[in-house]
């Protein structure tokens, strides 16, 4: 839907329906600058302090990556854009990659794994296993089925 709205904004004159790359990689990009935005996420943040936080050109909140001067990697890969564990935002992004990866066929660990090949979530761990507790779909593929109890004899 982001991708439409802004499509519009700028007044792009492509007729298709269809989005292409850039246009939802741009999409999502406004969608988590604005949840960095309304969870007021600011670099001193003692919760991100320990990912060594930087504004980037983007206007994005990074972390600042280890493997940044690996030249071959793009941004996205060495400094993962963050998000806060407790935020909407995250809750929503963190169902849609689990639906992705087709809920039961995947843990948390698979959901964590596919979430931060694009953002880094605080407390990721914990969040993802509590978004997944609550998770409906999943609940009911694991609910174990019930059994007739036979009647008492006569
Ligand atoms: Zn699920």
């Amino acid at each position: 839907m982001t991708a439409y709205v802004l499509r519009v904004l700028r007044k792009d004159a492509r007729r298709s329906l269809v989005l292409e790359a850039d246009e939802l990689q741009q999409a999502r990009e406004v969608q988590f600058k604005l949840a960095q935005k309304e969870d007021g996420m600011k670099l001193s943040d003692q919760e991100i302090q320990t990912l060594n936080p930087e504004v980037y050109t983007d206007g994005l909140i990074r972390a600042h990556g280890c493997l940044v001067h690996v030249k071959k990697l793009n941004k996205p890969a060495c400094c993962p854009i963050i998000l806060k564990g407790s935020s909407l935002w995250t809750t929503l992004f963190v169902r849609h990659i689990h639906a992705k990866v087709f809920h039961h066929m995947a843990g948390a660990e698979q959901t964590l794994a596919e979430v931060r090949k694009a953002v880094w979530i605080t407390k990721g761990w914990e969040t993802v296993r509590k978004i997944l507790r609550r998770c409906v779909h999943c609940r009911r593929l694991r609910s174990s089925t019930v059994t007739q109890e036979m009647g008492p004899s006569l």
